[in-house]
């Protein structure tokens, strides 16, 4: 089975005047996560590991800091994109697993919640979710929250654009057999998947 691993990072300062979003959630503290968007610095870590993953960019190609689109944006926009990468790419999440770094706000008493609503924004079980939060000591950061993801990946879909492009067509055989897998064989004599053969059957415009 075809797996990938992604990593993001992200960070944010805190700043006065500002609601405070992590992990999709509102939480009540003085300050909140300066940003272009709403600055949920977890789900963009998360995002840019699932991009990462499927080694397609980071957050900043897909959505750029400087677009007035994406001011004060919900950060589950950005999320919903890569989740999109990830349908079209044929990988499914296997678990995702974070660690926030900040001084304040205590993360561990909001954690089930943001563990289930985490959960509910990628669409997969919240035992699939790891969220876990340390203090910065010895880093001085006390006005930054860091976060860290990474995520696994599995290939459900070998439809997708990755696995045909993966797929080596030497002879008449091995065409008709990842025809078939492929759903666009089934009727199709040999002798017509070996007329088939020279042409660029495995463009994955004209299948997907
Ligand atoms: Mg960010």
């Amino acid at each position: 089975m075809s797996m990938r691993i992604g990593y993001g990072w992200d960070s944010h300062a805190f700043q006065a005047g500002v609601p405070l979003k992590i992990g999709g959630i509102a939480i009540d503290h003085p300050e909140g996560l300066a940003g272009h968007s709403d600055g949920d610095v977890l789900l963009h870590a998360i995002t840019d590991a699932l991009l990462g993953a499927l080694a397609v960019g980071d957050i900043g190609s897909f959505f750029p800091p400087g677009d007035p689109r994406w001011k004060d944006a919900d950060s589950a926009i950005f999320l919903n994109l890569a989740l999109e990468e990830l349908q079209t790419a044929g990988y499914r999440i296997v678990n995702v697993d974070t660690t926030l770094v900040l001084a304040a706000p205590k993360i561990g008493p909001i954690s089930g919640d943001m563990r289930q609503r985490v959960a509910e924004l990628l669409d997969i079980e919240p035992n699939a979710v790891g969220i876990k939060a340390k203090t910065p000591e010895g880093l001085n950061q006390d006005h930054v929250a860091q976060a860290h993801a990474v995520v696994l990946l599995e290939k459900f879909d070998d439809k997708s654009g990755i696995g045909l492009l993966e797929a080596e067509i030497d002879d008449p055989d091995t065409v008709d057999e990842v025809l078939t897998k492929i759903g666009v064989s089934e009727g199709l004599s040999s002798s017509k998947s070996r007329r088939l053969a020279p042409l660029p059957v495995f463009d994955t415009e004209d299948i997907t």
